[in-house]
Parts: C-alpha cells; structure tokens; sequence
C-alpha cells in the first residue's frame, strides 16, 4: 500500500472558494440593504460587490460598496467583515468528483484527514455543512494551532499525522496553492501532491517546497492514491 493516509486541503481543493465568497457577500448585501437611506436593493449592492471582486480583487470590496453607498468606512467595515467571517455558507457543497473519489478512499481503508488555513470560526462553518453527511478521520483547523501554525507550518502536519495513527511517510497531502501548500507537509517527509486543474505553472523558491506530483483532474488524482494502492 502506497500511502495509509490521504490529507486534503479544503478550499478550491475540494469545493470551489468563490461559491463561499458570493455567500459570504450576499449576507453583507443583505445587511446594508437594511441599513442603507438610498433605498438600494439587496441584488444590486451584490451586483456592486461581485463587479468589485473582479476589478480590484477580495481586498477592496467592502471599502468600495460603502463608498458607494456613501456610509462611513470606519463605522461599518468590521461589522462587514464579522458578518462574512461567521456566516453560514449554505450553498456551499463538495465538487461531486472530489465526493466520491473520498468516499472511494474510505472504500479502500485508506485515513482521511482535512488541514485547512483561515479564521476558525469560517473554516469550521465551512466544514460543518461540507462534512454534514461524510464522516472524516480528522479535520485540522491550523488557526486552533495559533495564527503561527498556520501553513506552511508543519504543526498541522505532525497533528494530522499522529490523529491518522500513521508516519508523516505514509501520508500525502493534496492542495492547490503552491505558496504554502507543500513545504509543511514535505519538511516532515510527508508526500505533497499539487491539484493544478488549470495548469497554472509556478517557481518554487526551493527543494522542499516543491510537490513530489502534480495532477490536473480528478482521474489522475484517484490513478496516484487508489491505483498505485491496488498495484502493491
Ligand atoms: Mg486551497
């Protein structure tokens, strides 16, 4: 047997990360349609955020919606961000692929484990409603480690591996960001395996940064862990 455990990061990994921005924005849109004098409807304060995110990025748009609905940054901006850091992502599901390519893991005995970077309280909304229905061996908020634990830290790493009962060895992770997503797993001479679907290409500053494979979709990611597995 290849790996006796699979690690997952969780967003844009195992669901796609801009379903749980457009519900974290359609909750603030819906408190500012409340509080907002101009009479402006909820869909379209969404509308102004969503052409934000895509003019400027994740950064600037809640200083940007309240300019535009001329409300005083400084009053609002932390209730902005407290109510899109603790909502409830109802919309959010797994990618069906990545669904039952863990529930075909679980098939083949093999441990399964989530290490997952972000303000706890939206990570672990987040994995509530994804996990609701599926039972995983340990899930990782790194942010309980302490903001100094999170990736590339290899605490999560060394705690998933003692919750999964294996060696850091007989584990993989799996995740797309190579910024961050490789060098705590492979520090402790755990395998690291980039979800690259579109092929982005990236220079990996050294060694131990880089992912032993890289895989673009889901038929070679299931080939790499349950087809090498059945090959021993
Ligand atoms: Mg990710």
């Amino acid at each position: 047997m290849k790996y006796g455990a699979v690690i997952f990061d969780l967003d844009d990994t195992l669901y796609s990360e801009a379903t749980f921005v457009e519900s974290g924005f359609l909750e603030v849109s819906k408190f500012l349609a409340s509080v907002s004098d101009l009479a402006v409807g909820v869909d379209e304060i969404y509308g102004k955020m969503l052409d934000s995110l895509r003019l400027h990025g994740r950064g600037k748009v809640f200083n940007d919606v309240l300019e535009w609905l001329q409300l005083n940054v400084q009053e609002y901006l932390h209730t902005l961000i407290y109510i899109y850091r603790n909502h409830s992502p109802r919309n959010i599901s797994l990618d069906s692929e990545m669904k039952e390519l863990l529930i075909d893991l679980k098939n083949h005995q093999l441990r399964i484990g989530i290490v997952t970077d972000g303000t706890y309280v939206t990570q672990r909304n987040k994995t509530d409603i994804l996990f609701h229905d599926l039972i995983l061996d340990c899930i990782i908020h790194t942010d309980s480690l302490g903001e100094h634990h999170w990736k590339p830290s290899t605490e999560p790493f060394k705690v998933a591996s003692k919750l999964l009962g294996v060696n850091p060895n007989q584990a993989v992770y799996i995740g797309d960001n190579p910024v961050k997503d490789f060098k705590g797993p492979r520090c402790i001479g755990m395998h690291a395996v980039w979800w690259n679907p579109y092929h982005k290409s990236f220079n990996f500053s050294d060694e131990l940064s880089k992912p032993d494979f890289i895989v673009s979709n889901i038929q070679m990611l299931r080939k790499h862990l349950i087809g090498s597995q059945d090959d021993q």
